[in-house]
């Protein structure tokens, strides 16, 4: 104990996060054709915006953000009937 260790695998998730973006997660439903999106509590968010999980209407899929734009986990109930919304490069 008393052991600092800088040096372990939170270096690497920086490093490899360094050229996201912070911003939301998106993910349209295809059976209600609603986009829910999800922001992480670390990011600037706008006025309204959903911290943590956000459902489609219809409550099929859900976006939970990782705090990076288009970047996040996806919740549904059928497999094949969402798409991830990402930002146009
Ligand atoms: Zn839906």
């Amino acid at each position: 104990m008393g052991r600092v260790d800088d040096d372990d695998t939170g270096k690497g998730t920086l490093r490899s996060a360094k050229d996201r973006a912070l911003g939301p997660f998106r993910v349209r439903c295809l059976h209600c054709n609603t986009i829910a999106e999800s922001w992480h509590r670390d990011s600037p968010t706008p006025k309204g915006a959903i911290i943590g999980m956000a459902y489609c209407q219809c409550g099929n899929v859900g976006a939970d953000s990782l705090g990076f734009q288009d970047f996040g986990r996806v919740l549904f109930r059928n497999p094949n009937s969402y798409e991830v919304v990402t930002e146009k490069k």
